[in-house]
């Protein structure tokens, strides 16, 4: 058997997003006239801040995701992606059986674990062992109901929730901050976070302006940077950046209240006190 962690690989991504975005948005304003270096940025914020969500629409990620069945079980419940999944009925897994590691267990990946002769492991005195001996039975049990001539797609009765698969999944940017929102958060299942935090991080890194106020476990990130920044800000910060941080806090705190659990409010608690310091820089006439 083969023992996995979960991965994904962005395979497509639309090309210059944000300018497509703008593009499209503006004809609702016939303000197409107004495109300029860096207004697509600040076209798409204000989308976002309205809830003019609809545009984003038009900009799509496509991700291949390694996961095990149980996270794919829900991930294809999202009715708007396009997913395409490997299929048990057609792969054969006569040989090897590809496992995820449960994200609880201290196990590494690796295909040698089939060498160790489990039915004379006597004593299973750890959940680590107790969960390779589970998926190795399954294994075998799949592998003699091959070799007593059931097909792929009847021998995959036995194999559990953790068995590996690969799932591409389609899906427009709306849809993606549906997703992360109510995937990455502390109320999801911890083995679909294991995917959905790196994934929504690497969603960040390349769209930053679309997917920053999306909350996870970076919870409000964007405000926790914007924070840190102004802490370290020398000379003292400007009135209009502790009004910006005011915003954001209560924009914070209204996604606290949208999505209870899945913004830490410590971030909050942090751009609050950074945004009081600047009040009283402010009230001492220390701000420009
Ligand atoms: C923490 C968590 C626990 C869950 N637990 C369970 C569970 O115990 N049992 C269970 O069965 N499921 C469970 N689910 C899955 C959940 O019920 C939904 O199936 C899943 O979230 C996908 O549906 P969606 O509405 O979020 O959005 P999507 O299907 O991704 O659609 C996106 C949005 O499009 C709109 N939309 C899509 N289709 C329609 C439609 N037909 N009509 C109107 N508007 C539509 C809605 O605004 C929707 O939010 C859970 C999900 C989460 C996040």
């Amino acid at each position: 058997m083969i023992l996995l962690k979960p991965s994904f690989e962005i395979l497509n991504i639309t090309r210059d997003p944000l300018r497509l975005i703008e593009r499209a948005g503006r004809v609702c304003y016939r303000s197409e006239d107004k495109i300029a270096e860096g207004s697509a940025e600040k076209f798409c914020r204000m989308l976002i801040k309205n809830g003019h969500e609809s545009v984003l629409e038009h900009a799509h990620a496509t991700v291949e995701i390694v996961t095990s069945r149980d996270v794919t079980h829900q991930l294809v419940r999202h009715r708007l992606t396009s997913p395409s999944q490997e299929s048990q009925r057609y792969c054969d897994y006569s040989g090897q059986v590809r496992f995820i590691i449960p994200e609880w267990a201290d196990i590494e990946p690796a295909d040698e674990y089939g060498d160790i002769d489990f039915e004379n492991v006597e004593v299973m005195s750890s959940p680590e062992w107790e969960w390779l001996a589970q998926v190795f039975e399954a294994e075998t049990g799949y592998q003699r109901l091959r070799e007593l001539g059931k097909r792929p797609e009847q021998a995959r009765s036995v194999l559990p929730n953790c068995t590996a698969t690969t799932v591409v999944v389609t899906a427009n940017f709306r849809e993606w901050r549906h997703i992360f929102r109510l995937r990455s958060g502390s109320c999801a299942d911890a083995e679909m976070r294991r995917v959905m935090l790196p994934l929504l991080s690497e969603m960040q890194n390349r769209v930053p302006v679309v997917f920053d106020d999306i909350g996870g476990d970076h919870g409000t990130s964007f405000a926790l940077a914007v924070a840190e920044s102004l802490r370290k800000q020398e000379p003292a910060p400007h009135t209009r950046r502790a009004r910006a941080l005011a915003r954001l806090i209560d924009d914070c705190n209204a996604a606290l209240a949208l999505y209870p659990g899945q913004i830490d409010a410590r971030y909050i608690d942090l751009a609050a006190q950074v945004f009081e310091t600047l009040e009283k820089q402010a009230a001492a006439g220390l701000n420009g």
